[in-house]
């Protein structure tokens, strides 16, 4: 038996990771919120949360070959194959796992895959220091250290508080 496994987007991987990770969770202060419908709705939460832990450790690692490894590992595990199918009347090209819940963690380790080989160095973990969800830079310098504005603005104020408090101890 074969369940066919549809790579993730980036979009996606980001919102299965601040919506199901426990460390986006436990920062972002989250965790009274209700747990979302991802887009793999028949995937148990626990199994979201582990596949979003695996994703966010990917997102954290600064090494390309750190970020190989764990995506490797991903891959190994899901072992997901590729076939061929029929859409619209063409044989296309698609994605199978043996076992239907290795899915999800297949979609994913799919999606990182074609993402760091097209875009290295565009993965990233928020740095206020009261969050943690993960973006994908899509800047055109790659600079991008902040998974929004709110936090941007957020990690601004406290540096300038940070700065005031100093100038006034001294
Ligand atoms: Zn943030």
């Amino acid at each position: 038996m074969t369940t066919l496994v549809r790579p993730l987007t980036p979009e996606e991987v980001v919102a299965l990771v601040n919506d199901w990770g426990t460390s986006p969770r436990q920062v972002g202060d989250r965790s009274g919120r209700p747990q979302p419908t991802s887009s793999y709705p028949r995937t148990a939460p626990a199994v979201a949360t582990a596949v979003a832990d695996r994703i966010h450790a990917v997102f954290a690692a600064t090494e390309p070959a750190e970020q190989a490894r764990l995506v490797t590992a991903m891959l190994d595990e899901a072992a997901p194959r590729v076939l061929m199918t029929v859409a619209d009347g063409r044989a296309v090209a698609a994605w199978s796992v043996s076992a239907p819940g290795d899915s999800l963690l297949a979609a994913a380790a799919l999606a990182l895959c074609e993402h760091l080989t097209a875009h290295p160095h565009r993965l990233g973990v928020c740095a206020d220091r009261q969050c943690a969800d993960v973006y994908v830079d899509a800047s055109p310098a790659g600079r991008r250290r902040f998974c929004s504005l709110t936090c941007q603005n957020r990690a601004r104020v406290a540096a300038f508080r940070e700065r005031r408090r100093t100038a006034g101890d001294s």
